[in-house]
Parts: structure tokens; C-alpha cells; sequence
């Protein structure tokens, strides 16, 4: 069975200038265009309560493969993802962290394109 791919765009509430340059929708219309993942999702702010809320119920349901999450940095998506991740039963190895702030919308888009192609 082909591995199941998504990808989730977190912005820092959509008000941090670190996001000001780059269109989000752009970045995953283009994702979804080029068919780099299964499914695409944002979130305002995964390190919130309710993103973990959101991440557990995400997660809970159908299985993915790999989640690839572009935000911060994948130091700090790791340790702030971690309870949400082991309550959900989700393998934290699984997920994939892209560092996309102060990038613009072709510099995210490649980020993020080339660490689905690399398949990190
Ligand atoms: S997880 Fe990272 S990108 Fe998302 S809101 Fe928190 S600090 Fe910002």
C-alpha cells in the first residue's frame, strides 16, 4: 500500500512577520497541484492548546505515514508536538519538520518540496 503523505502549514497566528512575505494557499495550492502529499491543512498555531487537541484528533483517525509540518524549527516543533504526538499513538519519527519563517512563497514552496522529495 502507498505510504500516506500530509502536510501542515502552521503560521503563528498568521500575524507574525516571520509569515508576512509568503502565501500560504499559494504554497499548498502548489503542493496539492503537484501532488507532493495526500492531504494539506493549516493551523494558526499547532503549540496552542487546541493545536493539540487538533493534532490528536488528526492523527487519531486514519493513519499517515509521514507529517510534514512547516513552521518553526523542527528542534522546537519536535518538543512541542510531543505529548500531542504519544497521546495520539503517532510515531514521533514519523513527523517532519520545515523550517519555512522569513521565507517567501517560492522560497517556502521549495523548502518544503524539497524535504517531501528528499522523503526526510
Ligand atoms: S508551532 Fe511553531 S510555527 Fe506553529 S505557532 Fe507554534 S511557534 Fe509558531
Amino acid at each position: 500500500m502507498a505510504e500516506k503523505k500530509g502536510l501542515l502549514l502552521c503560521v503563528c497566528l498568521g500575524s507574525c512577520p516571520s509569515f508576512s512575505k509568503m502565501d500560504i494557499f499559494e504554497i499548498l495550492n502548489r503542493a496539492r497541484k503537484e501532488k507532493l502529499v495526500d492531504w494539506v491543512g493549516i493551523h494558526p498555531q499547532l503549540c496552542a492548546d487546541d493545536g493539540d487537541e487538533y493534532l490528536k484528533a488528526l492523527l487519531s483517525g486514519a493513519k499517515t505515514d509521514k507529517l510534514y509540518v512547516a513552521g518553526c524549527d523542527p528542534n522546537m516543533q519536535r518538543k512541542m508536538f510531543r505529548d500531542a504526538f504519544e497521546a495520539a499513538g503517532f510515531p514521533r519519527e514519523t513527523h517532519i519538520g520545515i523550517e519555512i519563517r522569513n521565507l517567501d512563497t517560492d522560497g517556502a514552496y521549495n523548502a518544503i518540496k524539497e524535504a517531501i522529495t528528499r522523503g526526510e
